[in-house]
């Protein structure tokens, strides 16, 4: 009889259990989560990139992978590592070429 009340816990143990398991995943989620939604939505600025207006010889933006066109093949578009309005025509340190 009284070993089985020594393993019978008592509402308080449990529920003190149950916080301590949901604060832990809470911390497991938090560090696992958090820093890839960071990641995802960082750019750099332009300075950082060393971001220029001009081609780099025959790299520039408009056939980098990382480019997303404007609305029309000269009007600026966008990038998905650099911050800011982007030339068709502009280079940075990031350039990657597109697939030929
Ligand atoms: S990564 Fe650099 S080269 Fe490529 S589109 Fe963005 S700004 Fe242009």
């Amino acid at each position: 009889m009284k070993k089985q009340a020594e393993f019978d816990p008592s509402r308080r143990q449990l529920l003190k259990v149950g916080a301590a398991a949901a604060a832990l995943g809470a911390v497991v989620v938090t560090g696992l989560v958090a820093p890839r939604r960071a990641f995802a939505q960082a750019a750099m600025s332009k300075a950082t990139a060393m971001y220029q207006d001009q081609p780099h010889g025959k790299d520039m933006c408009s056939n980098c992978i990382h480019f997303i066109p404007g609305k029309s093949k000269q009007a600026p578009g966008t990038c998905k590592v650099v911050e800011g309005s982007i030339s068709p025509n502009g280079w940075c340190v990031a350039y990657a070429p597109k697939a030929s």
